[in-house]
């Protein structure tokens, strides 16, 4: 069976590792300090993804206030929902909100209005 990671869980991962990626990248302009352009240009890039991640951090904020809290029929824990279909933040069940989806197997496409139609063909 495939692992599903929540929403909230995969953004949040995806802004950490740009902190590192920014990171990285401003120290790799240190190795470039003889030429300035070069440094200033490898620092600007490292700000500019450590500046993103806060921004997505900022973002997935607002979108977890956004998300519905549910009890975890799995772990017992409260997780929250984001669209129609998310798996839980600790124990990763595939959770939905959609009655119809229930008992279904966890697909990434009921969570877009294509996918949906793509799905209601089959
Ligand atoms: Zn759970």
């Amino acid at each position: 069976m495939i692992k599903y990671t929540s929403k909230i869980n995969k953004i949040r991962t995806f802004a950490l590792s740009l902190v590192f990626i920014g990171i990285i990248i401003m120290y790799a302009g240190i190795y470039f300090k003889t030429n300035f352009l070069i440094m200033t240009i490898f620092m600007m890039i490292g700000f500019l993804a450590t500046l993103s991640s806060a921004v997505v951090y900022f973002w997935i904020g607002m979108m977890s206030t956004k998300a519905v809290q549910v009890v975890c029929p799995n772990c017992n824990k409260i997780t929250k929902v984001l669209g129609r279909a998310d798996a839980c933040m600790a124990c990763n069940q595939p959770l939905t909100l959609d009655k119809n989806l229930e008992g279904l197997e966890f697909d990434d496409q009921y969570n877009t209005r294509k996918g949906m139609k793509k799905l209601a063909k089959k």
